[in-house]
């Protein structure tokens, strides 16, 4: 997502917005009969430490949705394909606010129970440890958005004739039960049923419409490996338009019926951006691109798999961003929050990249209008003294530090080791950890390894201090 201060890179004022999370405890190991043991309430990571679950990998959600949006009613069923990563007696999946009504594990009703956001699930029997099994969850309500104040509204909102979904951090459980850290990546099927004349777009490539009795039901399937933030809906009427790249990735781009003049920008905008960022990145990592303007002005765009979500007007600098993220964020996820600047980072210096080879400044003009700036600048401290780049923390992460001070560490690592390396490295990293995650230390190495250079002094200086670097 764009920072929710932003400053423009070419220094002129502030503007939009963007968009958040808690601490886990230990599971306690009781152990089950035959060495089963419960799998962990958290994935491990100190800024959601209940986000996502121990135990199991997902391989894949099919969610079939019945949608009424007149009473923002969502009648669900969540069928996922997983695979056991150790002898498992029970199991959580992360769920919040709706009502399961029951869970089946292997055709076997299972029992549940809900704590917090944690459905646990106990099977009738212990999954062993590298077997695959099924979970269906059938499950009601009125799905809601999460709040909190760093971010706004996120997860599920509803619009005056839909809804749409931007779960980041971890808003996916607001719509449905998900090991929702972005460590477990999946591919996804949606059927989504609404009111005859209502559109669903998502994440992917369409799978078909059909309509029956007044109801269409829409499938939509997300075949690359996709972190659980980044599943989407967008539900409503809009005007659609299709396209391709120059290198031949299908777009679809759509946009609410009131912000009609958007369509062509935004679409021809997301090609021009695609066609740049394949020469700088490498090869688009998904099948299909484009984006989707929902009808609201809401706080935040998000960079959603394949189609990001804008909830403003873009202009080319927040398409570029958007759109470098699936690159940076979603081909190549983090392993944990703390490293957010390898999305947000990358994703705002490739803002700076795009206006140095459009016409407008280079970055290291950008960087250095930044560097330069007094301490009586508003945002000093945010670029400085407030936090780590690379460990902002949980309620800081979409905070000015890990988008500019994140860009310009990019800055003085391109300056460090040359143009060459530097765009080189930004090919091998994608590359290298395509569908995967990462840590900084991991970006770190490679860093080294592509320029024969030790930037632990560097990297340290630009993420792990709370002080203007002077040398590096
Ligand atoms: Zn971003």
């Amino acid at each position: 997502m764009p920072p929710r201060i932003r400053t423009s890179s070419r220094l002129g004022t502030a503007a939009l917005t963007a968009g958040a999370c808690l601490l886990a405890t230990a599971v306690p190991a009781s152990a089950a009969p035959h060495g089963f043991t419960p799998g962990a309430p958290g994935a491990g990571d100190s800024y959601f430490p209940a986000e996502g679950n121990g135990g199991y990998d997902v391989g894949h959600y099919d969610l079939t949705l019945d949608y009424d949006p007149a009473g923002n009613a969502l009648k669900a069923t969540a069928r996922i394909k997983a695979r056991a990563t150790q002898n498992l007696s029970r199991f959580d999946l992360d769920l919040k606010q709706l009502t399961v009504k029951s869970v089946l594990v292997n055709g076997k009703k299972a029992r549940f129970t809900r704590s917090g956001q944690e459905l646990v699930v106990k099977p009738a029997k212990g999954l062993r440890k590298g077997r695959h099994f099924d979970v269906t969850v059938v499950y009601a309500g009125t799905p809601k958005p999460i709040e909190r104040p760093d971010i706004g509204k996120f997860g599920w909102i509803k619009t005056p004739d839909g809804a749409y979904v931007v779960s980041e951090p971890d808003g996916a459980s607001t719509w449905f039960p998900s090991n929702d850290h972005p460590q477990d990546k999946a591919t996804y099927t949606y059927r989504v049923t609404v009111p005859k004349g209502t559109q669903v777009l998502s994440n992917g490539e369409p799978g078909g419409e059909s309509t029956r009795g007044g109801k269409s039901t829409f499938v939509w399937n997300e075949r690359t490996p996709m972190a659980s933030y980044l599943a989407m809906l967008a539900i409503g009427k809009f005007q659609v338009k299709k396209g391709r790249t120059a290198s031949g990735v299908p777009v679809i781009t759509a946009v609410a019926p009131n912000r009609a003049s958007e369509l062509k920008p935004i679409h021809e905008g997301t090609i021009k951006a695609i066609d740049w960022e394949e020469k700088v990145f490498g090869k688009y990592p998904f099948q299909s691109t484009g984006g989707i303007r929902v009808g609201v002005d809401v706080e935040f765009s998000l960079e959603t798999q394949s189609r990001p979500i804008y909830g403003f007007q873009p202009d080319q600098d927040v398409i570029v961003h958007e759109l470098a993220h699936q690159w940076f964020g979603d081909s190549v996820s983090v392993k944990r929050w703390k490293d957010i600047w390898l999305n947000e980072g990358f994703a705002t210096y490739a803002e700076w990249l795009y206006q140095e080879q459009h016409g407008g400044p280079t970055a290291k003009q950008t960087f250095d209008n930044l560097y330069k700036q007094p301490e009586s600048w508003k945002y000093y401290k945010e670029l400085w003294t407030a936090r780590k780049t690379g460990d902002p923390g949980a309620n800081q992460m979409f905070t000015l530090t890990p988008y500019y001070r994140g860009g310009m560490t990019l800055q003085a690592l391109r300056e460090r080791i040359g143009d060459k390396a530097f765009f080189a490295l930004l090919k091998a990293w994608t590359k290298a950890n395509r569908n995967g995650n990462v840590t900084t230390a991991q970006f770190v190495a490679l860093a080294e390894r592509i320029s024969h250079k030790q930037l632990d002094g560097l990297f340290n200086a630009w993420l792990y201090t709370q002080t203007k670097p002077t040398t590096w």
